[in-house]
């Protein structure tokens, strides 16, 4: 159990096969917090990496009473992940960051001092720039946020990540959401809360290594953002069906007519094959989009949680 325990700031960092850059990242976010002179602590989520760096990291905490690791059971995904930190944070205001380090740490005495200026629930960090990262990769997210922005009745930011700064009524309200169906950037958009927007430069990855959020999982997360946030695909199948009826209804009367007027021509066959394959494929299209939501019902009646916690760790030892 966490005990309850008033701080200033919480940092939330997922950690997944981040053998390489745990140890950098914890020198220069505490460098960073260590300077502020407020109360802190240092929340690593262990989404169930595979390599054994976790030992070090419990050496760490041993001598930093300020870091705490929460290791999940096995790899939930970076939005699972993410939830895990939020719900045991305990500070006033909670920080996201990747490990990777592409938002950088140096910034989090800036968001801070936003926060409280302008007296805000939650700082935003917008991309000003994106370095490191494909053209391909920059353009598809870019087609992706307008997509959703389209489809969804509230608006998802563009170009922003998780790194944010939130406020406690701000993560209050968010464990007030239940799905298991997780698509973070819209849960966060979802509980509205004034909100002040910072840009940043986006850095490169640092300490080598691929991103853990490969295409795959991307495109996943894309689905899921949509189909979480809004119901707008299943009336585009209801139009799609619509349509084709239609197209159906008068392209009968034309061969009726055809038949009428002309009379029976035994050709045809490339048309009927044409419409067999059109209406076929916009039949598994519509049902596919049907079966995704239906997924989604199924999973969240199962009321499973979000994330297992194998262990948490302060001070070095289980808390
Ligand atoms: N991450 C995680 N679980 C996963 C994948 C990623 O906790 O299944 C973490 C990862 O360790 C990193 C952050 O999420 O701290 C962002 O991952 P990555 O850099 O691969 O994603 P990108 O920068 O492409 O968004
Ligand atoms: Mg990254």
């Amino acid at each position: 159990m966490v005990l309850y325990m008033k701080l200033d700031i919480s940092i939330v960092i997922p950690l997944y096969n981040e053998k390489n850059i745990y140890n950098m990242c914890y020198k220069r976010v505490n460098f960073i917090l260590n300077k502020l002179n407020r109360s802190y602590e240092i929340l690593f989520v262990d989404d169930g990496s595979k390599n054994v760096y976790l030992n070090e990291l419990v050496e760490i905490s041993k001598l930093d009473k300020n870091v705490k690791i929460i290791s999940l059971t096995r790899n939930f995904g970076k939005e699972s992940a993410l939830t895990a930190g939020i719900d045991y944070s305990q500070g006033e205001a909670v920080i996201i960051l990747d490990a990777d380090l592409q938002d950088p740490p140096e910034l989090i005495p800036e968001m801070i001092k936003t926060w409280e200026e302008k007296d805000v629930d939650i700082v935003l960090m917008k991309r000003k720039t994106r370095n490191g990262e494909t053209f391909t990769k920059k353009t598809t997210a870019n087609k992706f946020y307008k997509l959703i922005n389209s489809l969804s009745s509230f608006h998802i930011p563009e170009d922003v990540g998780d790194f944010r700064l939130m406020n406690r009524k701000s993560v209050e309200a968010l464990k007030k959401l239940p799905e298991r169906n997780r698509y973070m950037k819209g849960l966060f958009a979802w509980i509205g809360m004034n909100t002040y927007t910072m840009e940043y430069d986006r850095e490169p990855r640092t300490g080598g290594g691929k991103a853990k959020m490969n295409y795959v999982k991307l495109i996943n997360l894309a689905i899921e953002g949509i189909t979480s946030f809004s119901t707008y695909p299943l009336r585009i199948a209801l139009f799609l069906g619509v349509f084709s009826a239609l197209f159906g209804f008068v392209f009968g009367m034309w061969i009726i007519f055809k038949t009428l007027i002309i009379g029976e021509i035994v050709k045809g066959y490339t048309s009927t094959i044409a419409l067999i394959t059109f209406l076929g494929g916009i039949q598994l299209l519509t049902i596919g989009i049907v079966g995704e939501y239906i997924g989604k019902i199924y999973l969240e009646t199962k009321q499973r949680p979000i994330y297992l916690v194998k262990k948490f760790i302060a001070q070095g030892k289980n808390g």
